[in-house]
């Protein structure tokens, strides 16, 4: 068995293949800790965190705890508590610097007996009847082949397989844009909203990401089309500085603070694939479809399908005949993703916008999009998850006209 990757698809996929007794390898193309974008996590890695073996390793890092979302526009505030949610399950979780997390979750990993071999890209994989060969180049330019009955890919931004074997297809979102940092931050507020996730409105196609860490630093992260970026000139940290004097929330708490981590820019990162398993493989995490980052819910597919993946893997290595790939695991993943989809989608046309700042809405509905909001996609007694894109559409019809009869 190998697995492409360290992520949070790769480790968790392979603690739990380990678990079911199966001998695999993980390769990864750097060395740990490494950066990586996708610091607030969702309510529901907490399930597969502890089904893999890896809460109590995550715990003792002492991250900053994360329980709930509070969304901002202008004057107006929505905030979202995990608490309050609809679906049974976890109503809290983390906020991380994903080079200490993924590099947590690598090392617990290792400490149960899958090895991990870094700076060791994969360049080639041939498929054979029932193993594969695949070609791996270490840093230092010694190559090698390692030979797999199965490989999950969790390769993430590298997209090992989609590339080599042309499985990549364009996403339907337009192509976004963001432009972050990590910055020191002695002028947090104090109480719970200072450590809370807060995604503020700051036009109606641009948002910002404010993500509290608890080692005094704050991942802050601006998103929107290219176009929007092009007002600022300068070098990126000058531009930068610039975005963040533009809005209430972010101009004085971050004026003259210092910049930890070098402005970074990442654009056109949504993507989709032709299919999420074949002969011998499958995809997990970002080497699938990444949607967009707004709800956060990068790592959990990561997660979900690194766990999903692997369950199935093991039964078809056991020789258990009756693992039915498409509904197991694409119906599965793409239920999920497409209730996400529908979310993004009305985040970006402003239905969203309309719901969260609506002045009142029932505590019911509050509650069935928060489960959404926590990553709890797969419980089909949640309306705004069974029938997501018209559950939303619907309410903010009724929004609308309500406020117009109160006005
Ligand atoms: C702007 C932005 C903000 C985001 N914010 C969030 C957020 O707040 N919350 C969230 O949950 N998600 C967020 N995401 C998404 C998140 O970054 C990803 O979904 C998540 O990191 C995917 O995990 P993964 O395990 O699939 O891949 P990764 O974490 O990318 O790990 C893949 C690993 O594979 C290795 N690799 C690549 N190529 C090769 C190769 N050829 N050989 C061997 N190894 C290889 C890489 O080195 C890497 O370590 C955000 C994304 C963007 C673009």
């Amino acid at each position: 068995m190998l697995v492409i990757g360290a992520g949070p698809a790769g480790t968790i996929a392979a603690s739990i293949l380990k678990q079911q007794g199966l001998n695999l390898k993980i390769v990864e193309k750097q060395k740990f800790p490494r950066f990586v974008i996708g610091e607030s996590l969702l309510p529901r890695c907490m399930d597969h965190l502890d089904a893999a073996g890896l809460l109590d390793a995550v715990k003792a890092q002492g991250f900053q705890e994360k329980f709930g979302a509070l969304f901002v526009r202008g004057d107006e505030v929505c905030d979202y508590l995990f608490a309050d949610q609809f679906t049974k399950g976890w109503n809290w979780t983390w906020q991380v610097p994903r080079a200490q997390f993924d590099k947590t979750l690598a090392d617990e990993v290792e400490k149960k007996g899958v090895p991990i071999d870094y700076q060791t890209g994969v360049t080639d994989i041939k498929f054979h009847d029932g193993y594969s060969l695949t070609t791996v180049e270490h840093i230092d330019g010694s190559k090698k082949e390692i030979e797999a009955k199965f490989i999950v890919d969790a390769s993430g931004y590298g997209r090992v397989i989609p590339r080599m074997f042309n499985l990549d297809e364009p996403s339907n979102f337009p192509v976004r844009k963001a432009f972050f940092a990590h910055i020191k931050d002695p002028k947090r507020p104090g109480g719970v909203n200072g450590n809370r996730i807060t995604v503020v409105v700051h036009t109606k196609d641009v948002w910002i990401w404010i993500i509290p860490f608890s080692n005094g630093n704050t991942s802050v992260g601006f998103v929107g089309t290219p176009e929007f970026f092009e007002q600022f000139k300068g070098t990126d940290e000058k531009s930068f500085r610039a975005m963040l004097a533009t809005d209430a929330t972010t101009s004085d708490r971050f004026k003259d603070a210092d910049i930890v981590f070098p402005s970074t820019v990442i654009e056109g990162y949504a993507i989709r694939t032709k299919k999420l398993y074949g002969d011998g493989f499958v995809l997990t995490g970002n080497a699938t479809e990444f949607l967009d980052p707004v709800f956060s819910s990068g790592v959990t597919f990561a997660m979900e399908s690194g766990h999903t993946a692997a369950d199935l893997v093991a039964r078809h290595l056991k020789g258990d005949g009756t693992v039915d790939w498409h509904n197991e695991y694409t119906v599965h993943m793409m239920q999920g993703i497409n209730t996400f989809r529908s979310y993004v989608s009305r985040w970006y046309d402003g239905t969203l916008h309309d719901i969260f700042f609506a002045r009142n809405i029932r505590q019911d509905f509050k509650n069935q999009i928060c489960s959404v909001l926590a990553g709890y996609v797969w419980d089909l007694n949640n309306p705004f998850v069974k029938k997501h894109d018209t559950m939303l559409q619907t309410l903010a019809k009724v929004i609308g006209i309500n406020e117009q009869q109160n006005t």
